[in-house]
């Protein structure tokens, strides 16, 4: 199967298509940057032409140009993934819908829009009506909803409500096959499942319905204490004590707050642990009741009432992936994993990792979140990238010790996530994507079902560097 690249960007001609070289290459990455291993692996990657469809028809369009002429279609909302999600592996076409920008109906409890929507547009437009999204990731400000939802996992609010993946945060996605002639179809319920954080492989999103919640005007806090174990024992008491409404309670060992939060630096020392949280203002009573139980704890900042000569900004934006940003800024050594600490001995196992990485080579950052309804944490550990031969040692000994790795230096679903194959996913890719057009190198089990997980796989088809 060749592509023949000059026939589809002619067929294309009349959309909004870009060709230049400077363009496509930006359009043809992602942050793969945090990854040190995916750096290696994937600088190289471009795509031949990005089209930014401005329409659900314009983007049926594109799908069945590039079908008829064999062409790659990898999507792009903003490119804030980190796992090379939205890199075109094997070239092609890389389909930006930053132009389906529309929010299209706000209802009391669910909002309908179109995927190309800014988190933070989406949001505001939301606020106007009284509600809010019930979770974003912390690129807010910079990733898009279809974005979030095909690539995502859970973020600010995830608290409260969980992970995208639980029931009920989705309501219902409208996806766009890739087939000779391709077709729209609704997934709601268990249907779900086919498409939502599927990185684009098996349909393309072009509306969704999400719930919504009650807007508030959150108050954003910094708690310090001396030890780390303060730190973790107060994030998970006060997210489970459930007339205290959270939007996000997030756990930083120090020296973390010290050597990589700039504007927190002169409020902190080195040894300080720090808790950045999201409090409903009508919670701050109960909050402040259940500060003055801990004196171990102290509040350093409040976003209404502080006296910081430079504010600090919103405290999510030091929390989930915005925190890896601000210790590379700082030390373009630090990479990161992605690790679940699951209910009832999550502390027990953070305590036990944590005694295994002595003198800062893994420095543990928790998010505070529900799996199944219980308070339990996400970690997502900076580490001081050595060699590639650690950081495997690294992600082992955490695996030995119990906990799970959703290893972000890998481009795949299945590493980045169970090393399973997901059947649901490749059952309807098979049925919506029978060339394997969409996004290919990232579903391992469509190229190679047989794939035994024991090393990093390398997609084949990933176009070679010049
Ligand atoms: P992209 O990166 O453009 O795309 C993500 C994936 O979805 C790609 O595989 C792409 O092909 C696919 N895709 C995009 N749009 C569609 C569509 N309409 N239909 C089908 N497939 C589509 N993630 C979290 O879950 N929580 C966090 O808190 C979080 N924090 C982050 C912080 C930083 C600093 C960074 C760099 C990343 C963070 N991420 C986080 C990862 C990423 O930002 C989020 O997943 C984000 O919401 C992705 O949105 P995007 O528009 O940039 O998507």
């Amino acid at each position: 199967m060749t592509a023949n690249i000059a026939a589809a960007k002619a067929a294309l001609a009349h959309l909004d298509l870009e060709e230049r070289e400077a363009a496509i290459k930006s359009a043809s990455r992602d942050f793969f940057w945090y990854s040190p291993v995916l750096k290696d692996r994937l600088d190289h990657v471009l795509a031949d032409f990005v089209v930014r469809p401005k329409t659900e028809a314009e983007v049926i369009e594109v799908l069945k140009v590039c079908y008829q002429h064999d062409v790659p279609v990898t999507t792009r909302g903003a490119g804030t993934g980190n796992y090379g999600q939205a890199m075109p592996l094997a070239g092609g076409c890389v389909m930006h819908l930053r132009n389906m920008n529309k929010v299209k109906e706000i209802h009391p409890g669910r909002v309908v829009t179109e995927p190309g929507v800014l988190l933070r547009e989406l949001d505001e437009a939301c606020n106007e009506q009284g509600q809010e999204i019930r979770m974003f990731s912390s690129t807010w400000d910079t990733a898009t909803v279809g974005g979030f939802i095909a690539g995502g996992s859970g973020g600010i609010g995830s608290v409260h409500w969980g992970s995208l993946r639980d029931l009920g945060n989705i309501i219902r996605l409208r996806v766009v096959t890739m087939e000779a002639e391709p077709r729209i179809l609704e997934f709601r319920g268990e249907e779900l499942a086919r498409v939502s954080h599927a990185y684009g492989t098996n349909g393309i999103i072009t509306e969704l319905e999400l719930p919504l919640a009650p807007a508030y005007d959150w108050t954003e806090v910094f708690v310090a204490t001396d030890t780390f174990s303060e730190a973790v024992a107060f994030a998970d008491d006060l997210a489970n004590n459930d007339g205290i409404l959270l939007k996000l309670a997030s756990v930083y060992e120090n020296p973390i707050a010290h050597a990589y939060f700039q504007r927190v630096k002169p409020h902190v020392e080195e040894g300080t642990n720090l808790i950045g949280l999201m409090v409903a203002p009508h919670s701050m009573d109960g909050f402040l009741t259940f500060l003055a139980r801990r004196p171990e704890a102290r509040m350093i900042y409040r976003s209404d009432d502080h006296d910081w000569p430079r504010a600090p900004g919103r405290v999510f934006e030091y929390g989930w992936n915005h925190t890896t940003l601000r210790a590379l800024k700082v030390d373009p050594s630090i990479t990161y994993l992605q690790v679940r600490y699951a209910f009832p001995d999550h502390r027990a196992l953070i305590e036990r990792i944590r005694a295994m990485f002595p003198g800062g080579e893994v420095m543990q950052h928790l998010e505070a979140l529900r799996m199944g309804g219980k308070v339990a944490f996400a970690g997502l550990s900076l580490v001081k990238f050595t060699t590639e031969e650690r950081l495997n040692e690294i992600i082992h000994l955490h695996e030995e010790a119990g906990a799970m790795i959703f290893n972000p230096h890998r481009y795949t679903l299945e590493e980045g996530g169970r090393q399973t194959v997901d059947a649901t996913q490749l059952n309807f890719k098979k049925e919506a994507d029978p060339k394997g057009l969409l996004n290919p190198g990232k579903m391992i089990a469509w190229d190679d079902p047989d794939f035994g997980y024991r090393e990093m796989y390398a997609y084949p088809g990933m176009r070679a560097a010049e």
